[in-house]
């Protein structure tokens, strides 16, 4: 189904470590054999494939950078291996994996107290726990600082009202990590919330045409109640999200890298099997320019979020590298997959080729985690030294 990597034109894999190169062939070997064959029908379903969760732990990818408690600790560019990966072979697996692991496990590692992440990480490294993340709002999306949902304080713990929107993973979930506004200080603080507590609803969101494999949720918090010990004590104030985004946001400038080696790879080997006018399509200049425009791309977005991750390593990152980075390589993905659209010609716009799927999902690598605008506002003010997210009164 699924054919070889043929991407790699200027041997970026001489820049991963053995380990990293190891999570790489592991995850690609599963990904083309287990999910390829199967995922385009949950995706036409618009189905979260749940049986194949205890394989998918099996990759050893649950617990991602995070060390101890059961995590593997994987460098991040181990980490961007994984997730890179699988979005290769299907956007929405890479989803599950990224909310999962870059905002619920590394919500929990980051700000949970000690007694949260013993009880917790453990489980959601082997996938036994599943998380979500819900931090957008219906009427609070890119300006995600003015979230509304509240905790009130109450005798031994907290009341949560308030709806959420687009959180993934939440209509199963185990553990959702709440962003909600303190009544009595006015500042934002974090709470886990358990899979069927009293006053919980979740509601998948019907007719998406990107991720469809995703079961994003709105969430109603009607009365909510959680324990004292549910509130993450490493949570203060809203700033304290940025602690997590900015390592998410790395790994979400990675997706769309893997969305794109996978659309390059599967035209490659199209445009050596398709034949008109008595020659493959490769054989054709207009064809080929597609295809080199698409490689320069790919090796490109490549390289950007390359140099991101060992930045962070290094403790060099800025926020406006990471948005900039998170934006460039959405934007560029975009064309990838439309170049690869067209090379398909009808096949393109069926979802069992799989370039089809990866042409919608690349639609929401575009939009989560700070719209391409946003990003590009955030690295616009790195540039400038000047704020423009807010119109002029
Ligand atoms: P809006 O904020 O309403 O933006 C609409 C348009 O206006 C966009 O084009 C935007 O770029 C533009 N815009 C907004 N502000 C400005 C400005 N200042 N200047 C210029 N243009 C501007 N959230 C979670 O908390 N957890 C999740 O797990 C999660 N998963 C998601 C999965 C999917 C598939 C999607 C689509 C979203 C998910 N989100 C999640 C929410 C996501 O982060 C938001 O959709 C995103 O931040 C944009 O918010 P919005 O959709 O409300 O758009």
């Amino acid at each position: 189904i699924f054919p070889p990597a043929v991407s790699d034109v200027f041997r970026f894999d001489d820049l991963l470590s053995a380990e990293e190169r190891g999570i790489r062939n592991r995850t690609r070997a599963f990904m083309e054999k287990e999910i390829a064959p199967v995922i385009a029908d949950f995706w036409e379903r618009a189905e979260f494939p749940h049986h194949l969760i205890p394989r998918l732990a099996t990759l050893g990818l649950g617990g991602a950078t995070l060390t101890g408690y059961g995590c593997p600790g994987q460098s991040m560019l181990g980490a961007a291996m994984g997730v890179t990966e699988v979005a290769r072979v299907d956007g929405s697996i890479s989803t599950f994996f990224l909310v999962h692991n870059s905002l619920a496990v590394l919500t929990i590692g980051l700000l949970g107290s000690e007694e949260q992440k013993r009880e917790l990480l453990p489980h959601m490294a082997q996938l036994q726990l599943i998380g979500a993340w819900g931090l957008t709002e219906p009427s609070n999306g890119s300006d995600a600082s003015a979230l509304t949902t509240t905790a009130r304080k109450v005798d031994g713990g907290w009341v949560l009202n308030g709806r959420k929107r687009w959180i993934g993973n939440a209509t199963f979930a185990d553990v959702i990590c709440i962003w909600a506004r303190n009544t009595d200080t006015k500042q934002v603080n974090c709470f886990i919330v358990r899979k069927g507590a009293k006053g919980l609803r979740t509601e998948k969101i019907q007719n998406k045409i990107s991720l469809r494999c995703v079961q994003n949720a709105d969430i109603y918090l009607d009365n909510c109640f959680v324990a004292d010990s549910a509130r993450l004590p490493g949570v203060n104030s809203f700033k304290d999200t940025n602690k997590v985004l900015a390592i998410s946001r790395i790994m979400v400038a990675w997706q769309p890298v893997g969305l794109a080696m996978g659309v390059y790879d599967m035209c490659a080997r199209y445009v050596r099997e398709r034949r008109q006018f008595g020659a493959p399509l490769g054989a054709f200049q207009l064809v080929q320019e597609r295809l080199s425009r698409m490689l320069g791309d790919v090796q490109a977005m490549f390289l950007m979020a390359w140099r991101l991750s060992v930045l962070h390593e290094q403790g060099k990152m800025t926020h406006e590298a990471a948005s900039m980075a998170k934006a460039w390589t959405t934007l560029r993905g975009r064309e990838v997959v439309a170049l690869g659209r067209e090379l398909l010609g009808g096949n393109g716009i069926v979802a069992d080729f799989l370039v089809a799927k990866a042409f919608c999902d690349m639609e929401a690598y575009y939009t989560y985690e700070g719209t391409y605008d946003v990003n590009v506002l955030v690295a616009g003010r790195g540039i400038t030294s000047s704020a423009a997210f807010r119109a002029p009164p």
